[in-house]
């Protein structure tokens, strides 16, 4: 695609965001976080050109490795993949904007230590494993407000700022639906939480609708 077929392709996207946003409400506001896992930093540079400021990695060592090579550019990096504690340091280093994966009070815990000893403080989403699937990381949806409440008491150099969630694996709408519900309800009841990180190029649209205010669109953006 040339530049500006890329730019009708990107505004097809945001109309959807659009038009699914104001079945909501007017005043519902959405971010969009584009997912770069798949894509090159020419790629992103060509995305960043058209508007796109945001931008999500789920490996650290890609995440280093793209903010070192994009560092001209004031691009605001995200975080969305699971962290394994050995990677603790490098992630920090980065100084992402939004860490989208906390998934376990286990975790929260090492990460305070980290941040306090280096006297610093991360944004973070509490992850949730809202369709309880094996495969997928993050708290149950039972016990989900009681952690979060845990991790604000606990963790004073982590800023809880909301929750995240994968939507349910399934081709049924209706399961995908009420795997972004539970993840709204939850969200509700954070006291405090501000964003609801879920919707992917699949199901943005459905995500939004049950009230997402971040999504994060990979393959879709890219055109991949
Ligand atoms: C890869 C990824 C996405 C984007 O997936 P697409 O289906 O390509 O939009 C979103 N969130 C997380 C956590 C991811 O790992």
């Amino acid at each position: 695609m040339t530049q500006i077929e890329y730019k009708i392709y990107i505004d097809d996207i945001v109309r959807r965001v659009e038009f699914s946003r104001l079945k909501v409400s007017e005043h519902h506001i959405v971010k969009t976080v584009a997912i770069s896992k798949y894509s090159t930093s020419d790629e992103i540079t060509q995305l960043y050109n058209i508007g796109q400021r945001a931008y999500g990695e789920n490996k650290v060592q890609d995440l280093k490795a793209k903010a070192n090579e994009l560092d001209e550019l004031p691009i605001e990096w995200h975080f969305v993949g699971n962290l394994q504690k050995n990677k603790i340091n490098n992630l920090l280093d980065i100084d992402p904007s939004l860490f989208h994966a906390l998934d376990s009070l286990e975790l929260a815990q090492e990460l305070q230590k980290k941040l306090e000893a280096k006297d610093r403080t991360l944004d973070a989403l509490l992850q949730i494993n809202s369709a309880k699937e094996e495969s997928k990381h993050g708290v149950m949806p039972e016990v989900a407000c009681g952690i979060y409440k845990q991790i604000q008491k606990e963790c004073p150099n982590i800023n809880l700022k909301g929750v995240m969630s994968i939507g349910a694996h399934s081709d049924d709408s209706k399961i995908v639906k009420s795997s972004f519900e539970t993840t709204h309800a939850i969200y509700k009841q954070c006291e405090g939480a501000t964003i609801c990180s879920m919707g992917m190029s699949g199901d943005f649209e459905l995500a939004i609708e049950c009230g997402s205010n971040m999504i994060r669109l990979g393959s879709l953006m890219f055109n991949k």
